[in-house]
């Protein structure tokens, strides 16, 4: 049996990453960035009020006092989007409002609050320090300096800055897509009513939505009876995708046809025992230059061999630099066990725990009950042959990123 981080490193070695292509800004949301953003300006691209009052020069505040106030003379007024016509002298002042650039000459703000105006003149009675609320050009980020780096996903704040350099079209990578095949003559698709012995396929739309989550474009390959040449017929129509996943089929008592099906057609394929519960059967291999995938076909097997193999390869392959998800330590709220041989990767919901965070099984665990899976914030990961013990300490790979989800859930 592989360890799954074997398993892993064998999958990763063998993805290569896709191409890429401009966008504009909007769409670039979400994307995986394809080049170095250096800043093209600063920014702010230059020194401007943090407050509406009066931009002064510092100096000529220096001896104000109540019994000697300094009384300086407005030039006039600089609202945000306009530019002071002249510099201000000493003995000069503007009125200012926030987001103004800061007059030449002048080097910090008196807040309106803080000065008395007597007709033309500014009386202040307090001396001011130099740089008091001016935003300083360049403060944010300076011309030149590196901002972003290929692999890094695009997020809004990124977007803005973007924006805020003046960047309309970004270069992205493209966004890997993915042929979907589920397997097996049990299966009946969304569009007829299961009869008996029949089962509706759910592994198809698990499987396309972990696919778009992954920044992936599904490619729904329908549903293959087990007969080799069907088989082989829809994973030839796959190789238009970069990459290609399939469920069940891949277990002994199946025949092995999904991986017969791909060997046929040309493929190399590994077939791993990966000591991992839910999960063991693991085929992966090329077809055609591109990655192929056989999940396990349980829907709870499914869904995790994706989450552990298939998601960090489509991050690969799209670009990214962070493969992988956050992993945190919460407090067993209950006896998590895990018999036997192989690692689990147990089904829990977390929740809020005197400061901490404690995990809860999301009820039974068969590999078959996918409500595990619609109910789990995350996944625990419980060495073989091991009994945690309510109190211990689990590690938990992060399965979303929401906090709203944890500790408010009944
Ligand atoms: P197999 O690996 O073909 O033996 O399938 C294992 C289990 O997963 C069986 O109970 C199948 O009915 C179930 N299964 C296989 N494919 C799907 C699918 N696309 N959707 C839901 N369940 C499936
Ligand atoms: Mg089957």
């Amino acid at each position: 049996m592989l360890s799954v981080e074997e398993a892993l490193a064998r999958v990763l070695a063998a993805i290569p990453v896709v191409g890429s292509e401009t966008v504009g800004l909007p769409a670039a949301h979400g994307r995986v960035l394809a080049e170095p953003i250096a800043a093209g300006r600063d920014l702010p691209p230059w020194d401007n009020s943090s407050m509406d009052g009066y931009a002064v020069r510092a100096g000529d505040t220096a001896g104000a006092s109540a019994d000697r106030p300094v009384r300086l003379r407005v030039l006039g007024e600089v609202p945000a989007g306009a530019v002071a016509p002249t510099p201000a002298g000493p003995g000069e002042a503007y009125r200012i409002l926030t987001g103004a650039p800061m007059p030449a000459g002048a080097d910090a703000v008196v807040p309106q609050e803080e000065v008395h105006r007597d007709g033309a003149s500014l009386v202040l009675r307090r001396p001011v320090e130099r740089g008091t609320f001016v935003r300083p050009r360049g403060e944010d980020i300076r011309a030149g300096e590196p901002v972003l780096a290929p692999g890094a996903v695009l997020g809004p704040a990124a977007v803005g800055v973007l924006a805020a350099l003046g960047r309309p079209l970004v270069r992205v990578y493209q966004r890997p897509r993915v042929a979907i095949l589920s397997t097996g003559d049990e299966l009946v698709d969304l569009d007829a009513v299961p009869g008996p012995g029949q089962i509706p396929n759910s592994n198809t739309y698990t499987l396309a939505a972990q696919v778009r989550e992954a920044g992936g474009i599904p490619l729904n390959l329908g549903i293959a009876r087990d007969v080799r040449e069907e088989l082989e017929e829809r994973f030839r129509w796959g190789l238009t995708a970069d990459i290609l996943v399939s469920s069940a089929g891949v277990s002994v008592g199946d025949r092995d046809l999904v991986r017969e099906a791909m060997a046929k057609l040309g493929a190399e394929l590994d077939f791993w025992k990966v000591s991992m519960r839910p999960g063991k059967p693991l085929t992966f291999g090329r077809l055609s230059g591109r990655p192929v995938f056989g999940l396990p076909g349980n829907p709870v097997s499914s869904m995790v061999t994706f989450e552990l193999f298939v998601r960090p390869a489509l991050l690969k392959m799209g670009g990214r630099e962070a493969l992988f998800r956050p992993r945190i330590r919460a407090r067993a709220l209950e006896a998590i066990d895990n018999p036997g041989p192989r690692r689990g990767y147990l089904r829990v919901r977390l929740s809020e725990d005197g400061g901490g965070i404690g995990a809860r099984l999301t009820g039974v665990q068969g590999s078959g009950v996918l409500r595990s899976m619609l109910l789990a914030d995350g996944l625990a990961v419980i060495p073989p042959d091991t009994r945690v013990e309510p109190g211990e300490v689990v590690e938990v790979i992060l399965l979303h990123s929401d906090m709203s989800a944890t500790g408010r859930r009944p």
